[in-house]
């Protein structure tokens, strides 16, 4: 390894921001990690159901070994495409009432090809300044022009628009619904009122953090909030609150048909194996009636908040997702280390993945903690914040 790889490492590792891979054990709501049992809080397993036994045991009864199929054996548009697909797609159509959807094999797939894909040197990309990486990636793959506006502010997003309408053919506001870092939300009805107003205006919304976790049914914010037949590519992802893997849009016919003919990270890759696809499906079915976990994940969601909420000057969460900023890096690694100590799995989120000065614990709630779990955790940081 040469000099500045090395020395590249030294420096992160001064700074409190080397990352390292370690090895867990999953069990129910808590994990082992070197022999110590622990709550886990960091997983984006949202609704408990990953290592739920119950739902592992219905799964395989009603699986036959013709479609227990641990490989896909390559692109959708060779001989990757089984039945399967089809049937999750038309099912994730029917539920939110739509044309089309079309699954991936990641949101990173997701994000890092649909943009890419729809957009050219005529069009112009109005993205949040706190979009996920994946969508980063996607832009920076893309030909178009563009510009991140602040976090959440629709004023200078739509004078953006204003100004430049005419000057692009296509024009794509980039956003999530819950953001991944902060845990809080966009405003759906408002962006969807600024995009109704330009023919050329359309709206994409990562919904990776809500699906399966806001809504009725688990659709997503744009669910709760009745604004799903205007979002131009709502994007979900499987890997989170639905315990599996892969992601979808839901979109317009005519788009699903142009992504199926121009998206490099659908085209140029292996499919999902069908088995995954069964599990997703199955497991897709199961959320819809999951009220009772999202409620309870709500309310101890409402009470982490209200604790932490005042602690981290001025960014406030509104979801399961909950930030405890903590600023510089050292200082959050020796926090998280304390509270690991405690029985909380918490890890230090640092630069790059949040800005400098605003490392964090990422305190992702799932619904399988108990209110119990939720008073301990509360107290702890309480008792040990005092020794900052
Ligand atoms: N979008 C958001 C907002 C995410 O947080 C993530 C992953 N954490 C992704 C997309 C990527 O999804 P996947 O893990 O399925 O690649």
């Amino acid at each position: 390894m040469t000099d500045s790889y090395s020395s590249r490492l030294e420096t992160l590792d001064r700074t409190g921001n080397l990352r390292q891979l370690s090895e867990i054990d999953p069990q129910g709501g808590y994990l082992q990690r070197n022999g110590i049992s622990m709550l886990n809080l960091s997983s984006n397993d949202y609704l408990g159901l990953a290592d739920n036994e119950i739902l592992k045991t219905e799964f395989l009864q009603t699986i036959n070994s013709r479609d227990c199929r641990f490989s896909s054996t390559s692109s959708r548009l060779l001989t990757g495409n089984y039945p399967v697909y089809t049937r999750l797609e038309e099912r994730l159509a029917r539920l939110y009432d739509a044309e089309s959807a079309l699954v991936f094999n990641s949101g990173y797939h997701a994000n890092s090809g649909i943009l890419p894909a729809v957009t050219d040197s005529r069009s112009l990309i109005l993205a949040d300044k706190l979009i996920h990486a994946s969508l980063v990636d996607g832009i920076g793959l893309s030909k178009a022009r563009c510009i991140r506006y602040r976090h959440n502010n629709y004023e200078q997003l739509e004078r953006l628009v204003f100004e430049n309408a005419k000057q692009y053919n296509h024009i794509f506001i980039v956003t999530e619904s819950i953001f991944s870092m902060d845990g809080d939300e966009s405003d759906l009805p408002r962006l969807v009122a600024l995009k109704r107003q330009y023919p050329n205006v359309y709206l994409y919304l990562d919904e990776a953090h809500a699906f399966g976790v806001r809504g009725l049914h688990g659709l997503g914010c744009a669910e709760e909030q009745g604004v799903i037949g205007d979002i131009d590519f709502l994007v979900g992802t499987f890997g989170k609150a639905a315990a599996s893997v892969g992601a979808f849009v839901i979109c317009s016919n005519k788009m699903k048909q142009y992504l199926v003919n121009t998206m490099r990270t659908l085209i140029f890759t292996t499919a999902l194996p069908p088995i995954n696809l069964e599990w997703t499906l199955f497991i897709v079915n199961k959320i819809y009636d999951m009220q009772a976990r999202r409620e309870h994940l709500d309310r101890i969601a409402h009470r982490v908040r209200e604790a932490l909420n005042p602690l981290n000057g001025g960014i406030c969460s509104s979801s399961h997702i909950i930030p405890y900023i903590l600023g510089e890096s050292e200082r959050t690694v020796d926090m998280a280390i304390r509270l690991q100590r405690e029985g909380f799995y918490l890890l230090p989120v640092r630069p790059p993945t949040v800005p400098p000065g605003t490392s964090r614990l990422r305190i992702s709630l799932n619904a399988e903690c108990s209110d119990t779990d939720i008073e301990r955790l509360i107290h702890t940081i309480q008792h040990l914040q005092q020794s900052l």
